[in-house]
């Protein structure tokens, strides 16, 4: 289904949505639609909506953004190791919330950085959410271009901990012999589902690859994609 909404739009409603507050997405009119449970007659636009022609957005729940501070966090470890055990802690005891955000406060550097990772996260939400509601945007703005190259053997860096994966076995004949493998580079991170989607349909058309596997961690993510010599299959098992 293809919808003429602007992409910040749906992401705002994904991030204002409430038990109080109930935002839909108007298929027909290619809008969004807003009832708050404050107006009088709430009850009865929430039945005219119930119909195949709007996609109601799921409430916002605390967890939501408790799982945003939990990524913060890890995210500054290295950088912050002082700050990061506290954070820890704050998230462990009693008001998270509210002691998560005085800690935040504290450092005008982390907080800039804090508002950065939370609007990174809801981008990548309402893109994920677009995925799994099988919805496409003629506002194409907020998709990144994706470009993967294929890696030369010697320009290959993986990140240290990986230095011995590669493929060890063909799932499909058992075969361990001459299996080998092409790396190819993304030039931005897959962190959701719609650009998790566009990777497949590059890897697809561009390098005739079905099944590929995924090294984050260092400077570029890498794809990794094993075949073997026997059968053919692109089915490798790879450790380390
Ligand atoms: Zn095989």
């Amino acid at each position: 289904m293809k919808l003429r909404i602007p992409f910040d739009e749906i992401k705002d409603a994904i991030e204002q949505a409430s038990y109080e507050h109930h935002y839909l997405i108007d298929k027909k009119n290619h809008q969004i639609f807003f009832i708050s449970e404050l107006e009088n007659d709430y009850e009865k636009k929430l039945e005219e909506v119930e119909n195949d022609n709007f996609i109601a957005i799921e409430p916002r729940m605390p967890k939501d953004d408790f799982r945003t501070m939990e990524s913060f966090v890890y995210k500054i470890q290295e950088d912050y190791f002082e700050l990061t055990e506290k954070l820890h802690e704050a998230l462990e005891k009693g008001k998270p919330f509210r002691n998560f955000k005085e800690l935040i406060n504290q450092n005008h550097e982390i907080r800039e950085k804090w508002f950065a990772h939370r609007a990174k996260e809801l981008v990548n939400e309402a893109m994920n959410w677009l995925c799994i509601n099988n919805i496409e945007l003629e506002d194409k703005s907020f998709m990144p271009k994706i470009v993967i190259k294929k890696l030369k053997a010697d320009d290959v860096k993986l990140p240290e901990e990986f230095g011995d994966f590669g493929p060890i076995e063909c799932m499909k004949c058992k075969n361990k012999e001459g299996l080998k493998t092409k790396y190819f580079e993304l030039n931005v991170p897959a962190e959701n589902m719609l650009i998790e989607k566009e990777i497949k349909r590059i890897m697809k058309e561009t390098f005739e690859i079905e099944s590929y596997g995924h090294i984050g961690g260092g400077e570029k993510e890498i794809l990794t994609s094993s075949e073997c010599p026997k059968c053919k299959s692109t089915d490798i098992f790879e450790d380390f």
